[in-house]
């Protein structure tokens, strides 16, 4: 993974869902470049990170908690990264109010309590950034997942609002749009699947570059982002994706 020495020194990031998948890439990458790393995890066990926290994104107490306990023992937080998310499959019709609260309250809420609870330590960080963890979700159409591309689609747009209110106060804020993606997650879908060989090669297909994407490429767009050689840039998103979103490309 390419870094540039010590980028980040003396900065501290939260990410949350830092212990599996994306999450553990873009710890592992901002850690290589100097940042001090505090994982907000569900499962914080197994997270390769300077302070690994147990913190439930949609339990507002669970969340304050956590950022305090990064003040008390790092002293100040100057990069967040909103990466815990949940996935949910089917049409307007296959999930009822339960589940659309319950995926809500971790993609869209879980960012918000998270961004809240930090924003006091942002504001008088001189190197201030948040990067949301988004989805190709939020602007392809997937089939067979609306509640899911509904989250990702409040991310997007929740990106941009802040990006515009804390502009003055030196925040910067972006989003990364991985296309699908090599991790545990996407590697439970293929195990619950008939033919998981076959679903996994209908996965790679459907990518316009002919595979999965790879943790470590999402990490290296949020590391950009993360970092003062984006700082132009706010309220905007990176796709990760082989070409999904812009190119509109589908298989033959
Ligand atoms: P993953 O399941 O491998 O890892 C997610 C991590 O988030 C886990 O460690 C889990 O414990 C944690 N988490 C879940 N709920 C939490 C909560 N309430 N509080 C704190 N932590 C919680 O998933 P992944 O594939 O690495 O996905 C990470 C992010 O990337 C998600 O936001 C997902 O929507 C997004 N994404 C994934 C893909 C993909 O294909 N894998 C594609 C686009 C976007």
């Amino acid at each position: 993974m390419s870094t540039v020495e010590g980028e980040f020194n003396g900065l501290v990031a939260i990410v949350t869902g830092g212990a599996s998948g994306i999450g553990a890439a873009i710890a592992q990458r901002l850690r290589a470049g100097g940042a001090t790393v505090a994982v907000f995890d569900l499962a914080p066990e197994s997270a390769d990170a300077d302070l690994a926290v147990a913190v439930d994104v949609s339990d507002d107490e669970s969340v304050r908690a956590g950022v305090a306990r990064v003040i008390d023992a790092l002293g100040r937080i100057d990069i967040v990264v909103n990466n815990a998310g949940i996935g949910a499959q089917g049409d307007i019709a296959a999930n009822g109010d339960d589940e659309w609260h319950r995926v809500w309250d971790v993609n869209v809420v879980g960012l918000a309590r998270v961004s809240r609870a930090a924003l006091p330590h942002l504001r008088v960080s001189p190197a201030a950034a948040i990067v949301n963890t988004s989805s190709i979700a939020a602007t392809a159409g997937l089939p067979q997942r609306a509640l899911y591309s509904a989250t990702k689609g409040a991310v997007l747009a929740l990106t941009r609002a802040m990006a515009a209110d804390h502009l003055r106060e030196g925040i910067r804020v972006n989003a990364v749009n991985p296309g699908t993606a090599d991790t545990p997650w996407v590697g439970r879908l293929l195990d619950a699947a008939d033919d998981p060989a076959a679903e996994r090669a209908a996965l790679e297909a459907r990518q316009p570059h002919g595979r999965l994407v790879s943790p470590d490429e999402v990490a290296a767009a949020v590391a950009y982002l993360a970092s003062p050689a984006s700082g132009s840039t706010t309220g905007t998103s990176i796709a990760v994706d082989g070409g999904m979103q812009e190119l509109r490309l589908r298989p033959a």
